[in-house]
């Protein structure tokens, strides 16, 4: 367990001991593991927008689709701002800022954060939070994205279970993972608690940048329109989509070639969509590892981010998992491969 011990908690800095998950027992309350409820009914109606105005905008796109008026323009537009946010996502917010798979430069983390910022999945101390509790309690009481806790039995419970997972629970205030237990290294990091503070700026400027990079490759203000259209909502809606994916199926679909006390799961056709975050089993095995995809054939682009980050010398201590310790944690099934 101390693989996971070490990337769900431990700040640098006193606090940890409380919170220090090494075992089922040693989670803590659960009561403390909260975030208190703030503006919920607010929170909610941000939620409830930003999925289902993309939903509505989709029936724009396959107008656009239908009368083969979708501009090169957009795609360009879309490639160009899914790549960056959605690393700052995989590489920032997830394997750095949560789980400290590498260490790096104020500048580089600052970059990080802001891009992650971007992809509009909420405040990046909050993110953080959220996904440690997540590994802390993971499917079993206290995991605020479970597909597998307090749904019942059968396929209607699985169904139920999946929409949680996926994204019911960002409708759910009351399991949120506390600021104060699960990021207080961040809270106390001025680079990363500014970034979050101003959230808002870092995500309507991925908007802003869409317009202006459709205008600017397109040449026309509709190219704009349009450009924002697919490098702003339907970026957006696709890597939110991508990332609850992970959350849902890759907690009910796929390989596992670790043992570990939850249900997660490889998935393999989502690894390049999710930049190499499919590879979920072997990320829950192994939290620090800035290496999700482990064996020959498993392509984990955000991987080969942090291997090129740490050859520019922009990226340093990247933690690697000895194929000794692999071996230790691998499924009947994978060590007889
Ligand atoms: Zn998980
Ligand atoms: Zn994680």
């Amino acid at each position: 367990m101390s693989d996971v011990a070490a990337g769900v908690t431990a700040p640098p800095t006193g606090q940890s001991t409380k919170a220090a998950p090494t075992a089922p027992a040693h989670r803590g309350s659960l009561a403390d593991a909260i975030q208190p409820v703030e503006h919920e009914t607010r929170d909610r109606i941000i939620t409830g927008a930003l999925t289902v105005i993309p939903f509505l905008l989709l029936g724009f796109v396959a107008w656009q689709l239908a009368g083969s008026w979708l501009r090169w323009s957009d795609l360009v537009v879309f490639a160009l701002l899914y790549i960056p946010t959605g690393f700052g996502i995989t590489v920032g917010f997830h394997r750095l800022f949560t789980h400290r798979a590498f260490k790096t430069g104020p500048r580089t983390r600052a970059v990080l954060a802001v891009l992650g910022s971007a992809a509009v999945e909420g405040p990046i101390i909050s993110w953080v939070a959220d996904h440690r509790k997540h590994h802390a309690f993971s499917d079993e009481e206290g995991d605020p994205h479970s597909p597998h806790v307090g749904h019942g039995e059968g396929f209607k419970a699985q169904l139920k279970g999946f929409f949680h997972a996926h994204v019911g629970w960002l409708f759910i205030h009351t399991q949120r993972g506390s600021k104060e237990r699960f990021a207080p290294d961040l809270l106390k990091d001025p680079i990363v608690s500014y970034v979050d503070r101003t959230f808002l700026v870092w995500a309507i400027g991925g908007f802003i940048a869409a317009f202006f990079l459709g205008w600017a490759i397109g040449g026309t203000v509709m190219a704009g329109v349009t450009g924002l259209l697919w490098g702003g909502a339907v970026r957006m809606m696709v890597l939110h989509h991508v990332t609850y994916s992970i959350n849902s199926l890759c907690h009910m679909f796929g390989k596992r070639d670790f043992e570990t006390t939850d249900e997660s799961r490889n998935l393999a056709w989502l690894a390049i969509p999710t930049f190499g975050e499919a590879w979920h089993n072997s990320h829950h095995a192994f939290p620090t590892s800035a290496v999700h995809g482990m064996k020959g054939r498993q392509i984990d682009p955000s991987a080969a981010v942090i291997w090129s980050l740490e050859k520019l010398g922009l990226a340093w201590d990247v933690v690697r998992i000895a194929p000794e310790k692999q071996a230790a944690k691998a499924t009947g099934v994978a060590a007889a491969q």
